[in-house]
């Protein structure tokens, strides 16, 4: 399983696309990408649609979506298994001609009768080898058949994990299983090796529900006497009660986390951590993922997917984004928000705004409506909260703080801020009393950014007007 040094790394994710990209595919993704990266190698895209009847061009479409928003490229063309149907065939019949697969003539019903009868002996469930020996002479002419990879009977196959460690199978358990079907169509353990071989990949990684699928297959390489990859089966991703991640721990495809705000580099960072580790680090950034991914540190226990995790370290990701960068990513949400276009002037605002809005926002949902209230025109409407805050007291509150201010020519955080403190002092009340009004005068909520923050980005004429359409 070692690795020579002249050998090119080649990786291959290979969605079945049947739904959406699943927080699960996404990281199997990551990490067939980053060991790519890191090697140097070439990370492959196959779509396995042969499952015809399951496999919708809408699954595709956001499969490749969710690999875009990730930032996860993939080198040469993507290879679609179901236009490689020929060359499966091709390589069934190569190993029907090498005398390491052969023509099966059993009748459904014979096989269910098989079947039925292991299940009365309670033995298990498998083909029996009952056309292995036989000459094809002996079917009636014209009768239908499989073909099946003559596997070895004795002994057991071991498969050296690079995450799993050493794992053995007994090869009385592996059956003569079917490579091409009675219509020419070939299974999908036919056409999973084949494509791995034509597309040189050298390490397969991905979730452990394949692990029994890799002996199958590694049967099938050993007839063909094709090179060997290097298995990486990583454990699935667990919910936090530690069962298998299902809708109900909120297991959504991660088109789903884009449009709760998450921002794909958090979502990158989060998905990385969920079953490999570099070390204590949590934050890291893309170039040292590629620079440290490795196989060895990936765990062997399936990791838990946390969703708060995910909103506390996409708030970190948010507070350390560059402003114009998240003035980019939230332009649109407050665009169609409030159904305008931002002109120039209101797109430099909102980067002046960000320093302070960026501290607070767990996602880019929330930092976009946080930052609504530059944008609303008067009279601002106000929330139920706010509503119920400015009071009769409240607005009399309000119409002292706009004659203290509207001499002010300073408008800056300081100066704001003594006048306000001294009518708070004048009334013996604290500051809070005065700002929460304030707040909900010139925001229309009761949360916001400091107030005096709030009246610097609005400026003196906006703050002063509405403060007025709200004061006694
Ligand atoms: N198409 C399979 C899946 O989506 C993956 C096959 C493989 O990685 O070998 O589960």
């Amino acid at each position: 399983m070692t690795l020579k040094e002249t050998e090119q790394v080649v990786t291959r994710f290979a969605p079945s696309p049947t739904g959406f990209l699943h927080i699960g595919g996404a990281r199997t993704a990551m990490f067939n990408w980053l060991f790519a990266r890191h090697h140097g190698g070439k990370a492959l895209l196959r779509i396995e649609d042969t499952d015809k009847a399951r496999s919708t061009q809408e699954a595709i479409d956001a499969i490749i979506e969710g690999l875009d928003w990730l930032g996860l490229d993939w080198d040469d063309e993507t290879v679609f298994q179901s236009e490689r149907a020929a060359r499966h065939a091709e390589v069934a019949y190569q190993l029907l001609a090498s005398g390491n697969a052969y023509k099966c003539f059993a009748t459904p019903e014979e096989l269910a009768a098989m079947r039925e009868q292991q299940k009365a002996e309670k033995k298990p469930m498998r083909y029996d080898g009952r056309w292995r020996d036989r000459d094809p002479s002996e079917a009636p002419e014209g009768a239908p058949y499989v073909i099946r990879l003559k596997t070895e009977t004795g002994g057991k196959m071991t498969i050296t994990d690079a995450v799993q460690g050493e794992v053995s199978v007994q090869n009385s358990e592996i059956d003569d299983f079917i490579l091409l079907r009675s219509d020419g169509t070939p299974t999908y353990m036919l056409a999973v090796v084949v494509d791995d071989h034509d597309m040189g990949v050298t390490h397969l990684i991905r979730g452990d529900d394949h692990l029994n699928n890799a002996f199958r297959q590694l049967a099938m390489i050993r007839a063909m006497d094709w090179k060997e990859p290097v298995y990486a089966h990583i454990p699935l991703i667990h919910g936090n009660d530690g069962a298998k991640l299902s809708k109900r721990h909120g297991a959504l495809g991660v088109d789903a986390y884009r449009d709760m705000g998450i921002m794909a580099d958090a979502m990158f960072n989060y998905l990385l951590r969920l079953g490999w580790g570099h070390g204590d680090d949590e934050i890291i950034s893309r170039a040292q993922a590629i620079e440290w991914f490795d196989l060895s540190g990936v765990g062997k226990s399936p990791s838990r997917f946390d969703a708060k995790k995910l909103q506390n370290l996409n708030g970190q990701y948010i507070r350390d984004a560059d402003d114009n960068a998240l003035v980019e990513l939230t332009v649109p949400w407050i665009e169609k928000e409030l159904g305008i276009i931002l002109s120039p002037a209101q797109r430099e605002l909102l980067a002046k705004a960000m320093p302070v809005l960026k501290s607070r926002a767990k996602n880019l949902i929330e930092l976009a409506s946080n930052s609504l209230f530059l944008y609303k025109n008067r009279p601002l409407d106000l929330d139920e909260k706010a509503q119920v805050l400015l009071d009769a007291d409240a607005r009399q509150l309000l119409a002292s703080i706009h004659s203290a201010l509207i001499d002010l020519d300073d408008w800056t955080i300081v100066a704001t801020e003594e006048k306000v403190k001294a009518i708070a002092e004048a009334a013996e009340l604290g500051l809070g009393k005065l700002a929460q009004p304030m707040r909900a005068a010139l925001t229309g909520s009761t949360s916001s950014p400091g107030i005096f923050d709030v009246l610097i980005l609005l400026g003196k004429k906006e703050s002063l007007n509405r403060l007025a359409d709200h004061k006694n």
